[in-house]
C-alpha cells in the first residue's frame, strides 16, 4: 500500500497527510511500488516524467513541471580516465535540485496547499521558489546571510519572499523549523516527496546505460538529497528487476565539513558533532545532516565509500572541467575533486558522476578563482 512510514518507530500515514515528519519527531519515507514499463517509457518525451510509474503523484493535473530532466549522460575525461556525468547543472534552475522540487511541488499542489517554507544555502531555495511560482503557491525561503548573491536574486526573482538568518547554516535550519510550526514545509531534507523526485537521476543512469547499472556512482552529499535518492531509485530498479545489481555509492564531502565520512570511517552509531571551517563547497557544508545515519547505511549497503577533499583539489578540478567547457560551481567541482581519487584506485569500472550545479551561480568565488590563478 503507498504510504508514509517511519523508519525509526515503525508507525505509517496516508500518503496525503499534509505532514513532513512523523508525530515521534523522525523524518519519513514512502513506502510505495514503483513500476517501470520499458516500452512506454521509451515513447513518452525525454523528462523525468517519462518515469510516471514509479513517481508517487496520483493525478497527471497536479503534475508543475518545466519538462525538466533526462539531462545528457557526457563522457568527461577526469585524470585521463572516461567518466560518464549527468549534466545536472542544465536544469531550468541551474541544479538538480529542480528533481526534487518538480516531485514535491507537484505533491503540493495535489494537496491543495497554497503557502510553504523551505531553507536552503541557496540551490533547493531556487528551485522549490521557481517551482511554486509555476504552480502559484507562495514561498517563503530561509537562507544564511551569506548567502551568493545570484542564487538571492533569482530566489526573489521567482517572487518567494526571502528571509535572510543571521548566522551559521544551522541557525538557517532552526529559524525554519519554527516557521514550519504554521506553513507547510516542503523541505528538500525532510519531506520524502523531494526524493522520490531525486531518485530519477538514477532511472536516467540506467536508461542511458541501456537499462543497465553502473559499477559506482560519485556523488557530492551534505544532507544527501540526491546520494539518498539516487540509493532509492536504484533500489527501485533492483526490486522491479529492471537492473542486476546495485552500483556502489561514492559520497564526496569537503574535508572541512565531513561528518559522515569520520562516521562511516569510524564506524560510529551517530553522526559526531563537528566544527566546520568555510569551505568552497557551500551546498554540501551541513555540519548536522537530518537523515545522516540512512546515508551512511545507503553507502555500506552498496558496498560503497566516502571521500574527502580538499578546497585546493576542489579548485584544481572546477579549474580543469572550466578548461574542457564545462563550467560548474565549485560544490559541483567538490565531486570531481573526489572522482578523481577515487579512480586513482578503481580499474576497468563504469563510473558515472554528475554535475549538481551551474558556475553562473558562484560568480564571487569565481572572480576571487581567477584573481588567485593570476598570481600562479
Ligand atoms: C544540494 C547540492 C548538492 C548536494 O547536497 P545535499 O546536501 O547532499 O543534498 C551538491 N551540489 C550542489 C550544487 C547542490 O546544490
Ligand atoms: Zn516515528
Amino acid at each position: 500500500m503507498d504510504q508514509l512510514v517511519c523508519p525509526k518507530c515503525k508507525a505509517a500515514y496516508p500518503l496525503d497527510d499534509r505532514r513532513w515528519k512523523c508525530d515521534c519527531g523522525s523524518c519519513l519515507d514512502i513506502e510505495f511500488a514503483a513500476a517501470f514499463p520499458l516500452a512506454k517509457i521509451k515513447s513518452r518525451k525525454p523528462t523525468l516524467w517519462r518515469y510516471r510509474e514509479a513517481i508517487p503523484i496520483k493525478d497527471n493535473s497536479s503534475i508543475v513541471s518545466f519538462d525538466e530532466g533526462f539531462t545528457p549522460l557526457l563522457e568527461v575525461d577526469i585524470d585521463g580516465r572516461s567518466v560518464l556525468v549527468k549534466q545536472d547543472h542544465l536544469f531550468p534552475t541551474g541544479s538538480y535540485k529542480d528533481r526534487g522540487a518538480a516531485v514535491l511541488i507537484s505533491k503540493v499542489k495535489e494537496l491543495g496547499i497554497k503557502e510553504v517554507v523551505e531553507d536552503s544555502s541557496g540551490n533547493a531555495g531556487c528551485a522549490i521558489a521557481a517551482y511554486c511560482a509555476r504552480a502559484g503557491v507562495r514561498s517563503h525561503i530561509f537562507v544564511p546571510a551569506d548567502t551568493a548573491a545570484a542564487k538571492s536574486a533569482q530566489i526573489q526573482l521567482y517572487g518567494a519572499a526571502l528571509n535572510w538568518v543571521p548566522g551559521s547554516r544551522e541557525d538557517t535550519a532552526r529559524a525554519v523549523l519554527k516557521a514550519a510550526e504554521k506553513v507547510y514545509y516542503a523541505s528538500h531534507s525532510w519531506n520524502p516527496f523531494f526524493f522520490h523526485g531525486t531518485k530519477t537521476y538514477a532511472f536516467e543512469v540506467c536508461e542511458q546505460l541501456g537499462w543497465k547499472a553502473p559499477d559506482a556512482v560519485i556523488l557530492p552529499v551534505g544532507n544527501g538529497t540526491l546520494l539518498l535518492g539516487a540509493a532509492i531509485g536504484f533500489r527501485e530498479l533492483l526490486t522491479a528487476k529492471v537492473i542486476k545489481s546495485l552500483p556502489k555509492l561514492i559520497g564526496i564531502q569537503s574535508e572541512n565539513c565531513a561528518p559522515l565520512y569520520q562516521a562511516f570511517r569510524r564506524n560510529l552509531k551517530e553522526i559526531p558533532r563537528i566544527v566546520k571551517k568555510d569551505t568552497l563547497a557551500e551546498g554540501i557544508s551541513i555540519a548536522d545532516p537530518i537523515r545522516g545515519t540512512h546515508i551512511i547505511d545507503a553507502v555500506r549497503e552498496s558496498n560503497g565509500d566516502f571521500v574527502i577533499v580538499s578546497d585546493a583539489e576542489i579548485k584544481d578540478a572546477l579549474k580543469n572541467m572550466a578548461k574542457k567547457g564545462y563550467y560548474i560551481e565549485p560544490t559541483s567541482a567538490a565531486a570531481i575533486a573526489g572522482a578523481s581519487k577515487y579512480l586513482a584506485k578503481s580499474k576497468d569500472e563504469v563510473v558515472v558522476s554528475v554535475f549538481t550545479g551551474h558556475g553562473l551561480k558562484s560568480t564571487e568565488k569565481m572572480l576571487k578563482i581567477v584573481a588567485e590563478s593570476r598570481h600562479d
